[in-house]
C-alpha cells in the first residue's frame, strides 16, 4: 500500500477470502483475467474477478469426547453455538480474528444481522473464558478441561497431530474431535487462501500463468502437505492427518467466500456490540 505505483509484486498471496475482500475494498487489486484453466478447476463461489482461492480451510467445532455426548451434537450448527446448554462449555478466539469475522459474516448473510447480533449475545454468554489466544490454544483449552467445545480451522488440529507443534500440542490434539457443523443445512463454513492480482503488476500475464501453476497437481499435493488445508482442485488428496481428508462433509457451497469480505463491517459490529473481546 506504501509502494502504490512502484510496488514490484503482482500477487498477494494470503490466507482468508475476509482479507483479500478488504484489500479488494481499499483499491489494491484489478481485474484478474483469470483464465479457463483457472476458472474450470476453481468453483465460483471461491473466487472473484480479482483474486482467487488456491486451497480450502473448514472452520469447525472440535469437542471433548469425554465430557460432549453425541447426543449433544446431533444435528449442531453454527447457530446452534448460541444454544444455552453450551453456557461456559465454548471457546473461540478474539473477534479481531478475521477467521471469526469470516464465520460471523456468513451467518450475517444466511440469518440477517438483527439475529446474528442476537446469536453473538448468546455465544458470548457461553463462553468458558475471555477469549485469548490462537485457534491451537482453542484446542489445547478444551483437551486440558478448560470447555467442552471450540471452534478452530481444520488445518491446525492436523498440525498438531503431526508433532511440529511439540509433544505436548500432539497429546491435546488426540483428546479431543472435530466435527462438521451445518450437515443437515446450508453445509459447514468454508474459507480459503488465495491470491490477488495486485492493482499495479508488472507482469499481469505471468501472474496467471503463476496461479495456473499453483492450482496443478504437483503445486497443490506440495501445499496440502505443508499447510494442511483442503485441495482447491478435485483428484489431489488432502493429507491424513486432516479432519475431513476425504472432503465426504457437505460444504457450504451456497454461501460465496465474496461475502466475508462484503459482511465483514457487520460481523465486527455485531460481536463487539455482543461484548465480544
Ligand atoms: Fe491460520
Amino acid at each position: 500500500m506504501e509502494e502504490g505505483a512502484d510496488c514490484v509484486g503482482d500477487l498477494y498471496i494470503t490466507a482468508d477470502a475476509g482479507r483479500l475482500g478488504a484489500f479488494q475494498a481499499k483499491g489494491m487489486l484489478q481485474k484478474a483475467g483469470w483464465s479457463k484453466a483457472i476458472k474450470n478447476v476453481v468453483p465460483s463461489q471461491f473466487r472473484s474477478t480479482q483474486w482467487t482461492g488456491i486451497a480450502k480451510r473448514a472452520r469447525i467445532i472440535y469437542y471433548s469426547p469425554e465430557r460432549v455426548s453425541a447426543n449433544e451434537l446431533n444435528g449442531m450448527t453454527y447457530e446452534g453455538l448460541a444454544d444455552p446448554k453450551w453456557k461456559g462449555r465454548l471457546v473461540i478466539r478474539k473477534s479481531n480474528n478475521i477467521y471469526n469475522q469470516s464465520l460471523v459474516a456468513s451467518l450475517v448473510k444466511n440469518n440477517g444481522k438483527n439475529s446474528t447480533a442476537n446469536w453473538a449475545k448468546s455465544v458470548v454468554g457461553n463462553m468458558a473464558r475471555t477469549p485469548k489466544g490462537n485457534d491451537r490454544a482453542q484446542i489445547m483449552a478444551v483437551a486440558a478441561g478448560e470447555a467442552d467445545i471450540a471452534v478452530a480451522n481444520t488445518y491446525y488440529h492436523a498440525l498438531m497431530l503431526s508433532g511440529k507443534k511439540g509433544a505436548e500440542q500432539q497429546e491435546a490434539a488426540k483428546k479431543v474431535m472435530p466435527f462438521f457443523p451445518n450437515q443437515q443445512d446450508r453445509g459447514t463454513h468454508m474459507n480459503i487462501s488465495g491470491a490477488g492480482m495486485l492493482k499495479h503488476a508488472p507482469n499481469k500475464s505471468n501472474a496467471v500463468k503463476l496461479v495456473e501453476f499453483l492450482l496443478t497437481a504437483e503445486a497443490q499435493n506440495h501445499i496440502v502437505n505443508n499447510t494442511f488445508e483442503y485441495p482447491m482442485i478435485s483428484g489431489v488428496s488432502a493429507n491424513d492427518l486432516v479432519p475431513g481428508k476425504d472432503l465426504s462433509f457437505k460444504q457450504d457451497n451456497k454461501t460465496s467466500v465474496k461475502t466475508y469480505g462484503a459482511k465483514q463491517a457487520d460481523a465486527l459490529e455485531v460481536m463487539l456490540a455482543a461484548g465480544w473481546k
